[in-house]
């Protein structure tokens, strides 16, 4: 969830071994040790390559269980409990640290789908086609909430929404076709066509394009 991502970056944990940052990370699937689950999608890791229980884990790992390992310090978010986890290298989980500048960049995104949402309702009324551009063009929205700015293309009755919408490859191709169904309607009623061959808008009546000067079939 992105609004407990946006909560657990804000927070700083150290580690007790080291004093250093943990790093945010995604938790494995499975708690290494038993099987359970950690009960929680992030988990706070030591990382640093020179902490003292990193570095002392490798010869006590030898000596008692005989195999390659060391220890990182965990803490698990919204508790109080903490773990020495076993590692089996260095690489271990640092694949695995939350990306912070793109979870705040999915956040402005997420932030401005929430405004284009609350501006559906009045962007008819106030001539406004940003809302509705807005939403279609961002393929990470929800279908519904695409849809509903589908239904206001006709509507909003404004031909600066076909060319961006032409350019967009979308992966629904349902969507794309209730698209083009609006922006049939949208060129009808304004008595307008798309030149096939050069794809400016002429009128409908037109026998040769104005643009490309190519005949038209009647
Ligand atoms: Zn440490
Ligand atoms: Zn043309």
């Amino acid at each position: 969830m992105l609004s407990t991502l946006l909560k657990y970056i804000e927070e700083k944990h150290y580690c007790p071994h080291c004093s250093g940052d943990l790093s945010l990370c995604h938790a494995p699937p499975v708690h290494v040790g038993d099987g359970l689950g950690w009960g929680s999608e992030y988990l706070f890791i030591c990382l640093n390559d020179t902490c003292p229980l990193f570095v002392k884990g490798w010869d006590y790992i030898a000596n008692q269980y005989g195999h390659v390992g060391s220890y990182r310090y965990m803490e698990i978010p919204n508790s109080k409990e903490s773990y020495s986890m076993m590692v089996v290298g260095k690489e271990a989980f640092t694949g695995s640290i939350i990306d912070i500048e793109d979870v705040k960049r999915q956040n402005v995104r997420y932030q401005q789908q929430q405004d284009a949402l609350a501006a559906l309702d009045t962007c008819v009324e106030q001539k406004d086609l940003t809302p509705v551009m807005t939403l279609l063009l961002d393929d990470s929205v929800s279908t519904d909430d695409r849809k509903r700015a589908v239904a206001l293309l006709v509507p909003l009755n404004d031909l600066a929404c076909i060319e961006p919408l032409r350019s967009h490859a979308f992966k629904d191709a349902h969507l794309e076709q209730e698209i083009n169904l609006a922006i049939g309607q949208l060129l009808a009623n304004h008595f307008m066509k798309e030149c096939p061959f050069c794809t400016e808008l002429i009128k409908a009546r037109a026998t040769v394009c104005k643009h490309c000067q190519r005949e038209l079939a009647a």
